[in-house]
């Protein structure tokens, strides 16, 4: 038995559709720049060659459905609606050929982010952990297993702020596929189960207000909601 100084959290769990066991969350990696459009919008050339990548805390994952607090030290706090691939098997230095066989499913995630400071940090050649890695920001429906989904292709994923359309796009638009960002991470990380990849935003993300109710689909997948709460 483990004799700790004082107890910790639990890894965050997700459902897994169909399933009664639960998807323990690991790390969550994130891609940057993964839509041409997107790119565009945030005033930046998209980079082909590679993909890049930052993280957050595994604390940071919450499941759908849910009300959480608008966060402190941001005034432009913005949705990005994402496609998550989460990994069931390990995977170091795979082929994109091979990389599909270690994904154990696929969900609609929000990377929540405080937009202002990602700027001022980027503007700064700083880290955007401050940004990006913020408490609840990780929002990720349940699981579908791999073999349920239909091939990746041209899916539409969408949000909607309270019913309007923020973003549309297809799957298909992603600079670098699922097969290619597994890929090239499994070059720098020993990728295991539970390891969780937010695979970049679609054009459109803006700023929410407490009281939005944010609504995200991924054709095949669970869908996705949160909703803002008050400031802290
Ligand atoms: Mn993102």
């Amino acid at each position: 038995m483990n004799n700790l100084a004082f107890s910790v959290p639990d890894l965050p769990m997700l459902q897994i559709e169909g399933q009664s066991e639960q998807f323990p969350v690991a790390r969550i990696f994130c891609v940057g720049r993964n839509y041409a459009a997107h790119a565009a919008e945030m005033g930046v050339a998209v980079d082909r060659e590679a993909p890049f990548y930052f993280t957050k805390s595994p604390f940071a994952a919450v499941p759908s459905g849910q009300t959480f607090p608008y966060p402190t030290g941001t005034e432009n706090f913005h949705f990005e609606m994402e496609l998550a691939v989460m990994m069931g098997a390990p995977a170091f230095r795979v082929s994109a050929d091979d990389a599909l066989s270690a994904v154990f499913g696929y969900a609609c995630a929000l990377d929540m982010t405080r937009r202002d400071l990602q700027l001022a940090a980027r503007a700064k050649q700083r880290p955007w952990d401050l940004g990006k890695d913020v408490e609840n920001s990780a929002v990720i429906s349940a699981i579908t297993l791999a073999e349920q989904m239909a091939p990746l292709g041209p899916q539409r994923i969408h949000l909607a702020v309270n019913g309007q359309t923020k973003q549309d796009a297809l799957l298909s638009d992603l600079i670098h596929s699922v097969p290619e960002v597994i890929a090239d991470l499994s070059q720098y990380y020993h990728l295991a189960p539970g390891d969780v990849i937010l695979t970049g935003t679609p054009a459109g993300v803006g700023a929410v207000v407490p009281g939005d109710i944010i609504t995200g689909e991924i054709v095949g997948l669970s869908p996705i909601e949160l909703t803002v709460g008050n400031r802290e």
